[in-house]
């Protein structure tokens, strides 16, 4: 299963409504067990960020622990936004265009 949720370890350029922090840990079982990856972690990031119903997570911070708790454990931290889309179709030509336009770069209607 593939769930659309964007990361970003920075903030990106694109406009957001945060909805929390959201921090989530891969461990090795044992030893043994192969060492988690940074695809492990944040396929468990983007599970944490749907259930808060977001659609990405920015600012990730990546941290990797070594302790007789945790063999190889990987952390990951950041925070659950909802990307709000500036684009809305043209009420004549259906192309999408920005908000904030005057007039369709597509069909030349005025807006
Ligand atoms: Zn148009």
């Amino acid at each position: 299963m593939t769930l659309h949720i964007e990361l970003f370890t920075g903030e990106p350029e694109l406009e957001f409504r945060k909805l929390g922090k959201v921090k989530v840990k891969v461990a090795a079982a044992t030893n043994f067990s192969k060492t988690p990856t940074i695809e492990d972690v944040n396929f468990k990031l983007q599970e944490a960020a749907s259930k808060l119903g977001a659609t990405g997570v920015i600012n990730i911070q990546y941290t990797r622990g070594i302790s007789a708790m945790s063999w190889r454990a990987l952390y990951a931290e950041g925070e659950a936004v909802v990307f709000e889309s500036t684009d809305y179709p043209c009420p004549v030509c259906a192309e999408q265009i920005k908000k904030a336009a005057k007039k369709c770069r597509f069909c030349g209607a005025e807006l």
